[in-house]
């Protein structure tokens, strides 16, 4: 199961921290990594596989109507 994210920026940090509430005894963090969102809106950590879905859709399209 991943954990998906919602972000307002095109480039996200992610270090395998658990962004709950609770925190867990052991950690599961990784290096610090620095996603890119892609033209699908969305970016895969390749360490622990959490997806980090760009919500601030008004900035990233250019209006056409
Ligand atoms: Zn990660």
């Amino acid at each position: 199961m991943s954990e998906v994210v919602e972000v307002n920026e095109k480039t996200v940090r992610c270090d395998g921290e658990s962004l709950c509430e609770e925190k867990s005894s052991s950690s599961q963090g990784h290096p610090a990594v620095y996603l890119k969102i892609n033209q699908d809106l969305r970016a895969e950590c390749p360490y622990c596989g959490r997806i980090f879905i760009y919500k601030n859709l008004s900035s990233f399209f250019i209006a056409t109507n």
